[in-house]
């Protein structure tokens, strides 16, 4: 056993991005030191990009987060609410679809790097030690060392640590020395389709360009394109496309072809679109994965938190949300378990949050699914429009999906149960019939009493 000089309680987070700097704010409120060491340079300082996607959509369980640490007021000025899903047709024809049953169920566009800026600076100013172009390269379980690099120095460095945190996203250095540990479980699951960011700017007196309080879509079966506002009043667009074969990345790889897909595809987009070229050959195509792993500890040294323990797909909007939900629960577990024990706060945080991480990961899926080629068939919006008059009809029992994991805070395991429950439901309901005035109401009574007769807001799992 090594002798640490550093002060009980020590954390060392790696990775500043949103979740190791939300978490070291939950830290610091319990006095814990605390020092982060980032990768990157001080994005407050330098012009970078923030990362993967210019804006992303807040909820429910993120803003609960925030709220406990006293920074979702500061956070929620600039946030854009979206009341719903604008589905944008071929033929140019839009559908508004609310996402909640009244105004107060919306989510949040919010900027990814005003965010994270706003994080680090609360964090600085609460105590926190960030290290900027500190990439962690590795860590001696035994020695409870971090191993450091700075890229521009090329300077290599060992910082002895009691406690290690892994918040540094889907590809973490921590998460894979654990890989090296004997019986670590571990899966990555590439989608086929990757993305690219484009933009809509804003219009010559700087309005916004399309309705600003929605989500837009356009789905085209095997791929979408989909836009969010930002408070700039432009919109950042993301094209899920396939990577490989006829239509896919690989294919679009002229001025002409682009050209000639947006203008096929979403041709009243294109008009709004002056720099899609610039954008779709200069912003990189990204990947996208599903990673499950455990256990998520090593003894009462190292855990991972955020993307590093359960990166999923950011077809639900939740990515941020659940990683921000960890935050909260982490402390939760820290207030329940004292610090005596740091391996059984560990190991508790992985038994509240892993089942429920596991299910949002397989929702963000089964959502890519639902906005990519069934948001536009015409039986799917009929079952929705049953569901909203189910969840009318039976409010406490019947509660959407998507509303149980954006408006709510039940775990995602219950909201992945339900929706299958609901799902077997409707249609039963929904089948050979096409008319709401079609619907025998005897028959939806006794499956609502023989499967939900209970509110899935009082379930844990
Ligand atoms: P990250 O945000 O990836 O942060 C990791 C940090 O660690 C970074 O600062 C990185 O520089 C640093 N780092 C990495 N490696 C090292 C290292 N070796 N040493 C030191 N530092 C390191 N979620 C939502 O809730 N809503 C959305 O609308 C949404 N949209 C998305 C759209 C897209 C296209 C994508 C790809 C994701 C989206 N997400 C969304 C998911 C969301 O971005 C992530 O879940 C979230 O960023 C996870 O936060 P994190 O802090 O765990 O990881």
């Amino acid at each position: 056993m090594t002798h640490s000089s550093l002060p009980k309680n020590h954390l060392s987070i790696v990775g500043a991005g949103l979740s190791g700097s939300l978490l070291s704010l939950f830290l610091l409120k319990r006095g814990f030191p605390v020092d982060l060491y980032e990768r990157r340079p001080d994005m407050r300082k330098i012009e970078i990009s923030a990362g993967r996607s210019i804006n992303l959509a807040l909820s429910v369980r993120g803003i609960h987060a925030l709220e406990q640490v006293g920074i979702c007021e500061e956070i929620m000025q600039s946030a854009i609410p979206m009341k719903g899903r604008m589905i944008h047709a071929l033929d140019g024809k839009l559908t508004f679809q609310p996402y909640g049953k009244n105004e107060q169920e919306v989510i949040y566009s919010i900027s990814r790097g005003g965010l994270n800026k706003s994080l680090m600076t609360l964090a600085e100013k609460k105590g926190a030690k960030i290290h900027f172009n500190r990439k962690c390269t590795g860590i001696n379980f035994q020695s409870r060392h971090l191993h450091l690099y700075e890229e521009e120095t090329h300077l290599e460095s060992l910082v002895e640590t009691n406690l290690v945190i892994g918040t540094d996203g889907s590809a973490s250095a921590i998460r894979l020395e654990m890989q090296k540990k004997r019986r670590f479980n571990y899966s990555q699951v590439y989608l086929e389709h990757g993305y690219k960011e484009l933009c809509i700017p804003p219009g010559p007196n700087n309005e916004f360009l399309l309705e600003k309080n929605a989500l837009h879509i356009w789905p085209r079966g095997t791929y979408m394109l989909i836009a969010l506002p930002n408070s700039d009043a432009s919109f950042t667009c993301t094209l899920f496309f396939p990577m490989e074969g006829e239509f896919s990345f690989e294919t679009l790889d002229s001025e002409e072809s682009v050209l000639h897909f947006f203008q096929k595809q979403f041709p009243d987009a294109l008009p709004l679109m002056p720099t899609l070229i610039k954008d779709f050959f200069e912003n990189l195509t990204g990947t996208l994965m599903t990673v499950k792993c455990s256990p998520w500890s090593v003894d009462n040294l190292s855990v991972l938190l955020g993307d590093a323990a359960h990166a999923i797909v950011p077809f639900f909007g939740q990515g941020m949300n659940c990683s921000f939900e960890d935050c909260f629960w982490f402390d939760e577990c820290i207030a329940r378990y004292g610090t005596e024990d740091w391996e059984k706060i560990f190991k508790e945080f992985e038994k509240l949050r892993k089942i429920n991480t596991d299910a949002i990961a397989d929702l963000a899926v089964e959502n890519f699914i639902e906005m990519r080629d069934r948001v536009g068939d015409p039986h799917f919006l009929f079952k929705k429009k049953v569901g909203l008059l189910l969840e009318a009809k039976y409010p406490v029992s019947f509660i959407p999906k998507y509303s149980l994991v954006s408006f709510h805070r039940v775990p995602y395991a219950v909201a992945l149960k339900m929706g299958q429950i609901q799902e077997g439901i409707l249609d039963e309901i929904c089948s050979g019939i096409h008319r709401i005035e079609e619907i025998n109401w005897e028959k939806v009574k006794k499956l609502i009493q023989e499967r939900l007769n209970f509110s899935p807001l009082e379930m844990t799992v």
